[in-house]
């Protein structure tokens, strides 16, 4: 099967906004054991538009488009589709119905230019598009009079903005797309994300005792990220399933308590889970992070649940104020130090009265470094009812980098300590 993605919109050329699409869309379909067979991206040109789709459509059994469904002079793609395939648009009262429920649950006025949003193709599927106004469109072209041999090719129209072309495209057009292009044989897919050990040393463990399951059909993929290495597995035909299932008891096995999540799971998703179960609250003590632990902890929805503060302590006063470091062990091991970081979590626990507290203190950089600390020298602590433990960690990248890999890891040390045994 073909599947081909264009993705248009000035601003992808102009490198003013990450194409998050590709990525996200051929991942999405990757995981469905679809493939993705080409990808390209065109400004928002009339003839580009129209050259791109009709190429893909002498080619692709399914053409995924992205963006320009909007109302503004450059949302170009509906019309120009309608025109490349000879289909009169049609106004669709339910379509603009939905459109203005739309504005009237948020007590806007609807634009006028919004209306160019309830046109559709003729022989159009509309696809309801929740978060935003355009809704997306799936076109059975049947016969393509691009591509006769096979008679008839799939195109999907989504709107630009993500969080409303990812729902639409989990609703909407998986199950079309099942429909429409059930896989030939079963195919599973299984992803395992692991924290604490690098890439090649998680290939060195696991490659070996997977060979015989790989030699029977399994696909074994390594993705290595800042501070983490996914472990892809997937397989096809009718022992899809029992081969996936058999090779994450194999990686469970053999990196057990590395495995902070599988699939789109997330270690601050699970933590904030973990600890809701077991109802335990959360505080924080960030100086070198400036809140980012906070921030991931934030984003998951029902935090609020467990986390009850966090305070970012960049100063030495801040520290000794709020969290009641003392100055003694400042004087003596300085800020970035075990000491330091075990007092910030005890203090940070003690004043925000929760269960646990990390507190972590380091040296970002470019700055700042000496030769006992260097720059990339961190010291995390975790404060709990059963005492306290310290790590240190050596993170030497950039700032960006070295406050994400310090969070992971930070966040990653309380996973742990939740586990049903504890410890690492
Ligand atoms: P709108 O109604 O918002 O105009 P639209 O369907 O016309 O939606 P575009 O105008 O092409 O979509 O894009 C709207 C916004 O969506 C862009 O400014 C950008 O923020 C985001 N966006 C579009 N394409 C992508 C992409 N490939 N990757 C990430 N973000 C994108
Ligand atoms: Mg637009």
């Amino acid at each position: 099967m073909q599947i081909e993605l264009i993705n248009t919109g000035a601003e992808l050329l102009l490198g003013r906004i990450l194409n998050t699409h590709q990525q996200w869309l051929c991942r999405q379909l990757a995981d469905l054991g679809y493939l993705v067979t080409r990808q390209v991206c065109i400004a928002d040109d009339a003839p580009q538009i129209q050259a791109a789709v009709r190429d893909s459509l002498s080619r692709a059994d399914l053409i995924v488009t992205t963006g320009g469904l909007g109302p503004t002079s450059d949302d170009l793609t509906r019309d120009l589709i309608a025109r490349l395939l000879e289909r009169p648009l049609a106004f669709d009262p339910q379509v603009l119905a939905q459109i203005e429920q739309y504005y009237a649950q948020r007590r806007r006025v609807m634009p006028a230019s919004t209306r160019v949003q309830a046109m559709v193709p003729a022989g159009a599927r509309v696809l309801a598009n929740a978060n935003g106004t355009a809704p997306g469109l799936a076109i059975e072209v049947n016969p393509n009079p691009f591509r006769p041999e096979t008679r008839r090719s799939w195109l999907v129209l989504l709107p630009g903005p993500p969080r409303e072309l990812r729902p639409m495209f989990s609703e909407s057009v998986v199950p079309l797309l099942l429909r429409e292009f059930p896989q030939a044989a079963p195919y599973a897919c299984r992803t395992l994300k692991t924290t604490g050990l690098g890439e090649s040393l998680v290939e060195e463990r696991i490659a070996g005792p997977l060979g015989k399951l790989v030699s029977a059909g399994l696909e074994l993929g390594y993705c290595a990220r800042i501070g983490e290495v996914e472990v892809r597995l997937a397989a096809r035909g009718g022992e899809a399933l029992a081969l996936v299932r058999q090779a994450e008891e194999i990686v469970r096995g053999l990196l057990g308590r590395l495995i902070y999540a599988t699939d789109d799971g997330t270690l601050e998703g699970g933590l904030v889970q973990s600890l809701t179960e077991q109802k335990q609250t959360l505080a924080l003590a960030e100086s070198c992070t400036g809140g980012l632990i906070a921030h991931r902890i934030t984003n998951v929805p029902g935090a609020s649940a467990v986390f009850l503060c966090g305070l970012v302590t960049y100063s030495n006063e801040a520290k000794q104020e709020l969290l009641g470091v003392s100055a003694a062990a400042l004087a003596e091991h300085g800020a970035v130090s075990e000491v330091v970081a075990r007092q910030m979590a005890e203090g940070a626990r003690r004043r925000c009265r929760t269960d646990y507290a990390i507190a972590v203190t380091g040296i970002a950089g470019p700055g700042g470094g000496g030769e006992a600390k260097p720059v990339g020298t961190v010291f995390i602590a975790l404060a709990g009812e059963k005492g306290t433990v310290a790590e240190e960690h050596f993170n030497p990248f950039d700032r960006e980098t070295f406050k994400y890999v310090t969070s992971q890891q930070s966040l990653d040390l309380l996973r742990r300590a939740l586990l049903p045994t504890g410890g690492s």
